[in-house]
């Protein structure tokens, strides 16, 4: 299976700085060349093309400080980023070239402290790499490729298997069992026997890497077409019950005549049913049940379980797994007014200030991801039968008509504030608020209120009657 790339049109970026650190070959290394390969399996081509990405992983014998120095004096833009590790960036318009320097095993201490040696020969650095099909390596002068571990036959076969030993490989970085399950999602592949049997082993080991690293994969999973894959894998190998136990203590937890699948698959299908451009919303729609466990009661006159109010629970479980996995505030309150909201009812008969309250309790702007999870839970379950959940199109109407006629959906929406208080003569304080909330309220029910010539003598009514109180 000897097969080789085409160089003779790489981009000339790329050609330039192979030619500039000539004698020395070049290699790419890493993911691109995995998903070039991967591409031309798929089209039965003999000769791959290089993808035309924009990130690229070149590797050379050259060390950091010769790289930095040859690339900044042939004048293009560097930058040392992680130098401490061998890797300088060399960047032309919408171009990243990471060039690393050769480097070999020992990087991984605990798992969270690279200590780097720099190596001599392309074949050390394949051998540091964690998994076959990512120990790759195309010579930029005659496409050539480095194959030590019968990365391509792997690929072939569309398996993830680790580079040597897989008990030492993950004991040098534990992250790389979530990497396993991930990049087994990315091509929906399967783990080869030994490296799964290994990451059975070893799951509990993952609680010794940093939240950062594993948000990181977490997102990047939810980025491929079925994360569901990787996330089934994770729950096999017990990896699941280390990360997101609230997660695993949903499967087995059976439904009602509701619904086709217990909670966890699910919940699983309902991410899955997002599409791939919104990781960040599939994530906060595996979590939009995890309350249910808890509420699940038997309703006798019902002959059946019911889970109400389990929006709330869920809410708190995903605040509470996404602290732990270090998301940044406002999306953690994304996915709490999502989660909190995605039991409310939109029939036919949903009114126009009913939708206005909605949009005000999950943002203005955040409503059309709202619908993408609520369209997405419905899609999730086999027994809702096809097409949206009736009365959708109506509410997607009056959702454009709220917005085409920007209605007031909160107090700074409002066409007076405070200083209009003040003015009437009013003392500023906690009554302020009051005031401006019970506008508000007024303004949402009938957005044709929202005028100063209607809202003042208001707020002097509501004024007068709470001084009487
Ligand atoms: P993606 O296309 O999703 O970015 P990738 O394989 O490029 O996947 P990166 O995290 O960008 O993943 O890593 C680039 C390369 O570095 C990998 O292909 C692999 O060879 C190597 N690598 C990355 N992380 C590790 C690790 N934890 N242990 C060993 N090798 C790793
Ligand atoms: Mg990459």
């Amino acid at each position: 299976m000897s097969i080789r790339f085409d160089v003779s049109h790489l981009c000339s970026f790329v050609t330039e700085i192979r030619d500039l650190l000539a004698p020395e070959p070049v290699y790419l290394v890493g993911g691109m060349v995995r998903d070039s390969i991967l591409e031309g399996y798929r089209r039965g081509e003999e000769i791959p093309d290089l993808i035309h990405g924009e990130d690229w992983d070149l590797a050379t014998r050259c060390r950091p400080r010769t790289v930095l120095a040859t690339l900044r004096s042939a004048g293009i833009t560097t930058i040392p980023v992680g130098i401490e590790h061998g890797t300088v960036m060399a960047v032309r318009e919408r171009l990243n070239v990471e060039i690393t320097t050769f480097r070999s095993d020992g990087i991984y201490e605990d798992g969270r402290h690279c200590q780097v040696t720099f190596a001599d020969s392309i074949e050390e650095d394949l051998e540091r790499r964690d998994f076959t099909i990512n120990a790759l390596a195309v010579d930029l002068s005659s496409g050539e490729i480095v194959d030590l571990f019968n990365g391509l036959e792997d690929l072939q076969k569309n398996v993830i298997r680790a580079v040597g030993d897989p008990d030492r490989r993950f004991a040098e970085d534990y992250l790389r069992m979530l990497r396993a399950t991930r990049l087994a999602a990315k091509t929906e592949a399967t783990v080869e026997a030994n490296t799964l049997e290994a990451i059975r082993r070893h799951a509990s080991k993952i609680q010794n890497i940093s939240a950062e690293r594993i948000h990181d994969e977490l997102l990047k999973l939810m980025g491929y077409m079925r994360p569901s894959h990787g996330l089934l894998l994770m729950k096999e190998t017990g990896l699941m019950r280390e990360i997101l136990p609230e997660l695993e203590a949903c499967f087995g937890v059976e439904q009602n005549q509701f619904h086709s699948d217990d909670v966890g698959m699910h919940l699983l299908k309902t991410a899955d049913a997002i599409h791939p451009r919104y990781p960040l919303l599939r994530l906060i729609a595996l979590f939009h049940d995890l309350g249910k466990p808890e509420r699940k009661r038997w309703m006798k006159d019902q002959g059946d379980y019911v889970f109400y109010g389990h929006q709330f629970p869920s809410a708190d479980k995903a605040v509470e797994i996404m602290n732990r996995l270090r998301f940044p505030t406002r999306e953690i309150d994304l996915a709490r007014r999502m989660i909190e909201n995605h039991m409310v009812r939109l029939g036919p008969e949903a009114t126009a200030s009913s939708i206005r309250r909605l949009m005000r309790r999950v943002g203005r702007e955040n409503i059309r991801s709202f619908l993408r999870i609520r369209i997405a839970d419905r899609k999730a379950n086999a027994l809702k039968g096809p097409g949206l959940e009736p009365g959708l199109y109506h509410v997607i109407r009056t959702i454009r008509r709220i917005e085409r006629d920007m209605d007031a959906l909160k107090i700074t929406d409002l066409a007076i504030g405070g200083k209009d208080l003040i003015e009437m003569g009013l003392k500023p304080g906690p009554i302020f608020s009051e005031i401006l909330h019970i506008l508000l309220e007024r303004v949402l029910d009938d957005p044709s209120r929202n005028t100063r010539e209607c809202l003042l003598p208001l707020a002097d009514e509501i004024a007068g009657a709470k001084g009487r109180e």
